[in-house]
């Protein structure tokens, strides 16, 4: 067979760029053996409906799954589900797992992705306190979903705005804590917090920021309410927790690898072993466009590195290098996101944040696009990947003018 090894590739992780390797390296003409361990039940599958459609009871688990279970047997890659790996053995080329196998491997892929931010409060332990990573997350959820019952979510960023849109439609009372001044603060302009603050209080949903979560309380072991800082207490019946992510880097650490605020890649996904890629949520990778190193934690990025990785593990060179892009959907809203605005010198709004549910704020440095958030503007989305790609320096006033269409602004 060609391409063929004695071991082949094995990949930890069956996730989204887990499972994108898969279907790459069968793509790529890989026809040795592949491996994929995974130590949730389920085969790889998608995580953001699991804060939007799936947690609202709207898609089964058909409609979340990457590939129908068939579909690893036709691309002759062997399941290890509920398998965690242990180690990673570089010198001899194997991973120890969690039911005490070593799996040889010629060429191994890490993408053990990330894990949920605890909130070290007393209390944290009582039922009834919640975190969102995995479908069996969402069955807990759901299980408090009875209208009228409260839910306070502590984290306003996008996670859990999301959670908070669902469980409102759902007619429960919902409250979310956020220790910033205002919701999703690490990453969009005051005028985009201000209009996701203004369409949650317009849906029912109390927002609290400048709160700083000190403890949960309650009864039989049960959570009845979470406690401030400040001196307040917001009774609750459920919590979900949403306070960002930790990338999985345990494991390459303790094997040598490099590891600074993720798996150090380059721009094909190779690590510092020439036999080891890494890729997704758990990497972090050069940035030509950005002329830096970034740790992203999105689809897109587990996607494309998981492609990259499959394309170096069989010999060949295919470089990702793209505008980050991510999304959020929260009631009738699709929020788009391109680039990163961090660092940006000016933000220009085209449309009215104010009192519609349609615009874009464009985020220039010295004159240059460096980032878009888009809610309900695909067109604008779609031109402002295309111009950071490009460095592109545009003029704001007509960037903010809504009688010109963005392909004529792209072509001043
Ligand atoms: P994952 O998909 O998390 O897969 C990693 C897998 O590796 C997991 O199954 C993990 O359990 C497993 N694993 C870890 N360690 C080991 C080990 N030692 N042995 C075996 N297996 C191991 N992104 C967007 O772009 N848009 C969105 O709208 C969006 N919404 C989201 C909503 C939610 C609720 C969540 C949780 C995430 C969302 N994301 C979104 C982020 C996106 O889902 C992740 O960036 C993406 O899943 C990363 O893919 P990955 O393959 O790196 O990691």
């Amino acid at each position: 067979m060609a391409g063929s090894t004695q071991h082949g590739v094995v990949i930890i992780g069956a996730g989204q760029a887990g499972a994108q390797a898969v279907v790459s390296l069968r793509a790529e003409g890989y026809e040795g053996p592949i491996r994929l361990i995974g130590d949730e039940a389920e085969p790889p599958y998608q995580r953001p409906p699991l804060s939007k459609k799936f947690l609202a009871g709207e898609i089964g688990f058909d409609r979340v799954e990457l590939k129908p279970a068939e579909f690893y047997a036709g691309a002759h890659c062997e399941l290890l589900l509920g398998t965690r790996a242990v180690e990673i053995n570089r010198a001899e080329h194997y991973v120890k797992t969690s039911d005490g196998r070593a799996v040889p491997y010629d060429k191994l892929l890490i993408a053990t992705g990330s894990r949920v931010r605890e909130i070290n409060v007393p209390g944290f332990d009582l039922d009834g306190v919640h975190y969102l990573r995995t479908v069996g997350d969402v069955s807990e959820i759901q299980a408090h979903f009875k209208p009228g019952a409260k839910l306070v979510v502590v984290g306003g960023g996008y996670i859990g705005l999301e959670v908070a849109a669902v469980a409102r439609k759902n007619g429960i009372d919902v409250t979310v804590l956020e220790t910033a001044e205002r919701v999703m603060a690490r990453v969009v302009d005051p005028i985009v917090s201000r209009f996701y603050e203004r369409i949650h209080k317009e849906a029912g949903v109390v927002i609290r920021t400048g709160v700083t979560v000190a403890g949960f309380e309650g009864a039989n072991n049960k959570v009845e309410r979470v406690v401030s800082g400040e001196g307040d207490s917001f009774p609750c019946d459920f919590v979900v927790v949403g306070v960002g992510i930790i990338p999985n880097v345990e494991l390459a650490q303790s094997a040598g690898l490099t590891v600074e605020n993720g798996i150090v890649v380059d721009e094909c996904a190779r690590t510092n072993d020439p036999d080891i890629c890494a890729a997704g949520d758990c990497t972090n990778h050069p940035s030509g466009i950005y002329g830096r190193r970034l740790r992203l934690e999105s689809v897109q990025n587990a996607i494309e590195q998981g492609k990259a990785a499959a394309a170096a593990l069989t010999g060949k060179n295919k470089p990702y290098d793209q505008v980050p892009w991510f999304w959020s959907d929260q009631y009738d809203l699709k929020l788009q996101i391109a680039g990163l605005s961090s660092g940006y010198t000016q933000a220009v709004t085209r449309g009215d944040p104010e009192t519609g549910r349609s615009f874009a704020v464009f985020y220039l440095k010295d004159g240059v696009l460096i980032a878009v958030d888009a809610v309900n503007r695909a067109p604008e989305f779609m031109m402002s990947k295309t111009l950071i790609a490009k460095h592109a320096k545009l003029d704001p006033a007509r960037l903010a003018d809504e009688t010109i269409n963005m392909k004529e602004v792209a072509n001043a």
